[in-house]
């Protein structure tokens, strides 16, 4: 008996005319997810993609790999039959022992695109439902509110059955949504961000700024490993880490010190952005979230993103702190996050930080040293690389 996987499209499948160019992403994804873990034969029709596997492979992983792409909304591993009934029947009701043994209620859903199959879809939902009360008595058939539901589609290449139905990660796929680059710290909330952005479908670049010697070596190792976690939804990262040191102690020595951390991140966003424009980036996407600390107030906001000369994405920015721990925990990258290092955020912090800052000051305050020199200087010291989906 052979098995395969369907991938059924989440949102795509509510797209009209250039559904196609979504599909062809989503399956490029796909493959290349799945290019260590075996041979496969695609085929799509009908909003699902069925991924069959060509030789040997362990269909346990292939499904672990497939729930994390975005663009799937639900994944069913199914059994592939002759289109003969008493196939169907003799070999499908036994390979749905797993899914059915500590279920209660069933019912069985048919499908029947191949109109020469001789049985109508009523008659082999009757049938094969009555086959599965026969061989797992401990069933009931419950059509409205079914624990399981076993599906049952006659296709043109032949007959699938299947009781596994997994949630997808739903979302677009990554890369039919531009790019953007995300400024990634060692904190909860950025790599949430970027998940986040990714799950919409945009390609995820991350920059991160570190300052030695005041931030460490692993502090760098512990961001460069959460950018290595999100790849599993992200795929590969270009990864930026701008050397920051000298601007921030350029602006300890040089700026109001309640100003400090607003001109710190006005200075990030320019740098971020030069980036972007390099790299044909067309966004930038922060971890904030209104209102979390004394730069994340409106009025910080409204300062930050008057640096900005592309649009700044903030997926968490309506998001309660246990809302965005919820989705650090789901994609694995809490444990990490929490892990005790300084980020360049919190060296040469003022005490008291202005929450209500006045744009006019801001600038003013900025324009009063020539950050050009600096600015090109840390870009230049930036070398980028790649971090891999493994
Ligand atoms: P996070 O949990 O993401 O670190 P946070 O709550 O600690 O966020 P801040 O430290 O104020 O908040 O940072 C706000 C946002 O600025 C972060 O979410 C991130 O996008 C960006 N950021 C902060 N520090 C850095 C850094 N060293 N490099 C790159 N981006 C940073
Ligand atoms: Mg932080």
């Amino acid at each position: 008996m052979n098995e395969l996987i369907m991938a059924k499209y989440g949102e795509i499948a509510l797209k009209g005319l250039n559904k196609g160019t979504f599909e062809d992403i989503l399956v490029k994804n796909i493959r290349r997810r799945l290019r260590h873990c075996g041979k496969f034969h695609y085929m799509r029709k009908q909003s699902t993609i069925y991924i069959e596997p060509v030789g040997e492979c362990d269909l346990d992983e292939v499904i672990e790999k497939l729930k994390v792409i975005f663009g799937i909304g639900a994944l069913q591993r199914c059994a592939v039959f002759e289109k003969d009934f008493e196939q169907i029947k003799s070999q499908g009701v036994p390979y749905l022992e797993n899914a059915l043994k500590n279920a209660k209620t069933f019912k069985v859903d048919a499908k029947r695109s191949d109109k020469s199959f001789p049985m109508k879809t009523p008659e082999i939902q009757a049938e094969l439902g009555g086959a599965i009360l026969e061989a797992y008595p401990h069933l009931s058939v419950d059509v409205h509110n079914p624990e399981i539901t076993v599906m049952c589609e006659i296709r043109d290449k032949g007959a699938y059955v299947s009781a596994e139905r997994i949630i997808g990660a739903g979302g677009m796929p990554v890369g039919s949504s531009g790019k953007a680059l995300l400024l990634l710290s060692g904190g909860i909330d950025s790599p949430v961000a970027g998940y986040m952005m990714a799950k919409r479908g945009a390609i995820i670049s991350a920059i991160h700024f570190e300052a030695p010697p005041y931030t460490s070596d692993r502090a760098k190792m512990k961001v460069e490993k959460l950018a290595k976690i999100i790849t599993a939804y992200c795929g590969d990262i270009n990864f930026f880490c701008v050397p920051f040191t000298e601007i921030q102690e350029l602006l300890r020595d040089n700026c109001p010190e309640e100003l400090f951390t607003i001109l710190m991140r006005r200075l990030m966003m320019e740098i971020a952005q030069r980036i972007c424009e390099k790299e044909d980036i067309q966004a930038l996407v922060t971890g904030e979230s209104l209102g979390q600390v004394a730069s994340q107030t409106m009025y910080a906001m409204v300062c930050t993103d008057a640096a900005c000369r592309m649009p700044v994405f903030r997926p968490c920015v309506g998001m309660d702190k246990s809302e965005i721990v919820e989705i650090a925990r789901k994609i694995d990258t809490f444990d990490t996050s929490i892990l005790p290092y300084e980020d360049c955020c919190t060296v040469f912090t003022p005490k008291h930080p202005k929450t209500r800052p006045n744009l006019a000051d801001v600038e003013a305050a900025q324009n009063a040293f020539d950050w050009e020199p600096y600015i090109q200087k840390a870009i230049e010291g930036t070398k980028p690389y790649l971090i891999k989906n493994a």
